[in-house]
C-alpha cells in the first residue's frame, strides 16, 4: 500500500493562468492549472488502489488583485474561497500567515463554513483553543488511519498590525505538534504535518541558511520523533526532499507547482521508504469547471484594473532607461516616496527593475502600477549606519562606467551573464555624488542629508525591498539582522492606495543624484 500527499500552498489569489499584468508576464501558473495536476493524480493512486490525501497548505486568500477586489469591492462573495477549494476535494485547508493581513474577522467569516480547516498553534486568548479550525484531523481509507497537524509559522506578529491579530496567541508550533504528536501516533498509522512555514537550515547539511529566527521552523518539525511527512509553504521555495527517510516538499507559489509525497507502507501499514516530488503545472490545462466558476468574478477584476485610480502628471513616463537611471526620475522618486509613506522613514532605496517598465501615464490604472512594479517584493527597514549607506552607494556607482570619449556607459558587469538592471538602487531622502573618474570602491565622494554631510557613525533607517534587505545583489552591508519593521504587503498595492488617496501626484524631476565624469 501506498499514501501519497498532493499539496498546494501559497497561491495567493492567482486562480486563472493569468499574472494581471499587461502585457501578460507569465501565464505558467494558477490554480486552475495545479487543479488540473490534482485530479490526475488523485484519480491515478486512487485507480491503482492507493490512498491519498490533498492539502491546500495556506495563503490563499491573500495576494492578487482578485482577493483584493473579494475583500475590497464584494465582500459577500467571499464564498468563492470555499467553492474553489471544494472543486479539488481537499482533505485539509491551513492557514497562512498572509490569511490575517484583513484581519481576524475576515478569516472568521471566510472560513466560517470551512470544516477541514486545521490550526493547532493559533489559539484565542480567552478559551485558549484554535480561534478557528481544529488543530488535526484523522482520515481513515482503505484501512490506513493518516493523522494530519496544521501548524502556521508563530513570527505573524512581527508582520501584522495588532488590530488585525487580537486576542490571539501564536505558539510554537514545534512545540505545538510535539504535544499532538504524542497524542495522534498511538492512534494513527501515519502522521503528517501540514506547516506554513519554511526552512531556515540547507535540509542536508542542517547549517543555517539564513539568520534563525522563529519563522521558518520546518528542520525542527522534520526531526520530531513521530513524523512521517511533513507539507511545507510560505518561502515559495520549490523544495522537494528526503531527511532520515522523512519526505518534504514545498510547492513554489501562485500554483505553478503541486507537492506529491509517496509513502511506501509496509503490511502492518509503517512506513517503509518514501518519495518526494514536486509537478510543474505550467503546461497543463486549466480546469475548465474551475474557468467557468471563477470568470466571472475574473473578468470584474479585470475591468476593475483598467479603472484610473488617480492622476500622477505627464512626466512619469520612462523612455530612455539609462537615463532615469543616471539622473533618477519621477517614477522612480513616486515608487520611494509611498515606501517611505508606508514604513515611516526619511531614507529609501528602489531600483528600475528591467528595461520593460515603461512608467506611468497621467491617468493611472492600478493595473499599469502592478505592470510596472512586477515583482511581490513587500517593505523592510534597516537601521544602517552612514558607513553602511556609503558602502551600499558603492556598488550602486559600480552600475556605471566611463568609455575611451570620457562618456558614461553602462558597466558591462550588470548585462553579463545575466542582466541585472534591478541590481541598481536609486535613493531618495539624500543627496549624493559619484566621481565616475575615481575608482571603482572610491567613488562616492559626498553624502548629504537635510543639506549636512551624512554622519558615517550615525544610525539611519532606511526602506528597502525584502529581496534587498537580504542582502542580495551583492549587498553584505545590508542584512535582516538590521530590520527594525517590516510592511508584509505588496509594493505595488501600496503604490496603487497611496494614489487613491493623493488623486493628484506631482512629482518634480529629482536632482538628488550628480554623476561626476
Ligand atoms: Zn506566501
Amino acid at each position: 500500500m501506498q499514501v501519497s500527499i498532493l499539496s498546494t500552498s501559497d497561491v495567493h489569489g492567482y486562480i486563472r493562468a493569468d499574472d494581471f499584468r499587461r502585457p501578460l508576464l507569465n501565464n505558467q501558473l494558477g490554480f486552475t492549472r495545479a487543479a488540473t495536476v490534482i485530479a490526475a493524480q488523485q484519480k491515478q493512486i486512487t485507480d491503482s488502489g492507493n490512498v491519498v490525501v490533498t492539502i491546500e497548505n495556506g495563503d490563499f486568500i491573500q495576494g492578487s488583485p482578485l482577493t483584493n477586489y473579494i475583500q475590497k469591492i464584494v465582500p459577500e462573495q467571499t464564498d468563492m474561497y470555499q467553492k474553489l477549494t471544494d472543486a479539488v476535494s481537499y482533505d485539509v485547508r491551513i492557514l497562512g500567515n498572509h490569511e490575517f493581513n484583513f484581519g481576524r474577522e475576515y478569516i472568521e467569516k471566510v472560513f466560517s463554513d470551512t470544516d477541514n480547516l486545521l490550526n493547532a498553534n493559533i489559539l484565542d486568548t480567552q478559551t485558549q483553543e484554535p480561534f478557528v479550525g481544529q488543530p488535526y484531523k484523522i482520515i481513515e481509507r482503505k484501512g490506513v488511519k493518516i493523522g494530519v497537524i496544521g501548524l502556521t509559522t508563530q513570527f505573524i506578529p512581527h508582520w501584522e498590525q495588532l488590530s488585525h491579530i487580537a486576542n490571539l496567541i501564536f505558539k510554537d508550533p514545534v512545540a505545538v505538534a510535539e504535544r499532538y504528536i504524542e497524542k495522534l501516533r498511538p492512534q494513527v498509522d501515519i502522521l503528517i504535518l501540514a506547516y506554513h512555514g519554511g526552512f531556515a537550515e540547507d535540509l542536508q547539511t542542517g547549517e543555517p541558511l539564513e539568520k534563525l529566527t522563529s519563522e521558518n521552523q520546518g528542520y525542527q518539525l522534520l526531526q520530531l520523533p513521530g513524523v512521517d511527512a511533513l507539507v511545507t509553504g510560505h518561502q515559495h521555495r520549490e523544495i522537494a526532499d528526503v531527511v532520515d527517510g522523512v519526505p518534504t516538499t514545498q510547492p513554489g507559489y501562485r500554483g505553478n507547482y503541486v507537492g506529491l509525497m509517496t509513502l511506501t507502507l509496509d503490511d502492518s501499514n509503517k512506513r517503509v521508504s518514501a518519495t518526494a516530488q514536486i509537478l510543474p503545472t505550467g503546461e497543463s490545462a486549466e480546469r475548465s469547471d474551475i474557468v467557468s466558476l471563477i470568470d466571472p468574478l475574473q473578468k470584474q477584476v479585470n475591468d476593475w484594473l483598467d479603472t484610473p485610480v488617480g492622476h500622477v502628471g505627464d512626466n512619469m513616463q520612462i523612455t530612455d532607461h539609462f537615463a532615469a537611471r543616471l539622473h533618477n526620475h519621477p517614477f522612480i522618486e513616486l515608487v520611494n516616496q509611498v515606501q517611505m509613506a508606508a514604513t515611516d522613514t526619511q531614507i529609501s532605496n528602489t531600483a528600475l527593475f528591467n528595461n520593460e517598465v515603461r512608467g506611468l501615464t497621467d491617468a493611472v490604472t492600478q493595473r499599469d502600477i502592478m505592470t510596472n512594479y512586477i515583482f511581490p517584493n513587500t517593505l523592510v527597514v534597516e537601521a544602517l549606519t552612514g558607513q553602511d549607506i556609503k558602502d551600499a552607494l558603492e556598488v550602486n556607482a559600480r552600475y556605471f562606467k566611463l568609455d575611451d570619449q570620457g562618456e558614461v556607459i553602462l558597466n558591462p558587469l550588470f548585462t553579463m551573464p545575466k542582466v541585472q538592471h534591478y541590481n541598481y538602487d536609486i535613493w531618495s531622502g539624500i543627496d549624493y555624488t559619484f566621481d565616475l573618474t575615481q575608482p571603482m570602491g572610491q567613488r562616492v565622494i559626498a553624502i548629504k542629508k537635510d543639506g549636512q554631510p551624512l554622519d558615517l557613525a550615525k544610525t539611519y533607517e532606511v526602506t528597502m525591498n525584502n529581496y534587498r534587505a537580504g542582502g542580495a545583489g551583492n549587498f553584505p552591508m545590508f542584512s535582516m539582522d538590521k530590520a527594525v519593521r517590516e510592511v508584509q504587503r505588496e509594493t505595488a498595492d501600496l503604490i496603487g492606495e497611496y494614489i487613491m488617496n493623493h488623486p493628484h501626484v506631482h512629482i518634480e524631476q529629482p536632482t538628488n543624484l550628480t554623476i561626476i565624469k
